[in-house]
């Protein structure tokens, strides 16, 4: 008997499950888009966080539900506001690595009070560093991981 306690226990199995184990596929729409377009996206996508990027697929921003809702409450045509104008513009966002573990994950969620996190690589293109977004990491994420210790103990 190790004589660790049962907190001690689950915060080391989350410390050792990653981001790449749990990740989902990233839903992205071009800056150029109207908020129109994005709440259609959001709906089709059935996600609750649209990742914005320009035309060489660098991620620019992050639009919320709550985003497009507060856009929605104008008088604006919103067929004519592109969405670059409502996101949260980098660097602001924040982002996190496939490596990254899902405790720290789950800390910059809390701690910033968000739903989710572009899982970005960064690429270097004349000697600029750029965000590539390579997947999506959520509280739904969290929660299926939060399940798999539970499972795993479970049939242990
Ligand atoms: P909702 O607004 O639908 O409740 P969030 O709580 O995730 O969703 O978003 C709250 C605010 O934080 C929004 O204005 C959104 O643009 C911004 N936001 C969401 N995700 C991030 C992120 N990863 N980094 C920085 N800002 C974010």
């Amino acid at each position: 008997y190790t004589g660790k306690t049962g907190s001690q226990l689950f915060n080391e199995r989350m410390k050792k499950l990653t981001v790449k184990e749990f990740q989902s596929i990233p839903v992205v729409v071009e800056e150029s888009a109207s908020v129109y377009d994005a709440i259609c996206t959001m709906f089709l996508e059935d996600v609750g966080t649209l990742f914005v990027v320009n035309k060489r697929k660098h991620l620019i921003g992050i639009v919320s539900r709550k985003d497009l809702l507060r856009a929605s409450m104008g008088k604006q045509d919103l067929e004519s506001v592109p969405v670059s104008i409502i996101m949260t513009r980098m660097p602001n966002v924040t982002t996190c690595h496939p490596s990254d573990s899902m405790l720290e994950v789950a800390n910059k969620l809390i701690g910033k009070q968000i739903d989710g996190l572009p899982v970005v690589k960064e690429v270097e293109t004349d000697g600029e560093i750029h965000h590539e977004v390579i997947g999506r990491l959520t509280k739904t994420n969290i929660t299926k991981a939060f399940v798999f210790i539970a499972d795993d103990d479970i049939h242990s």
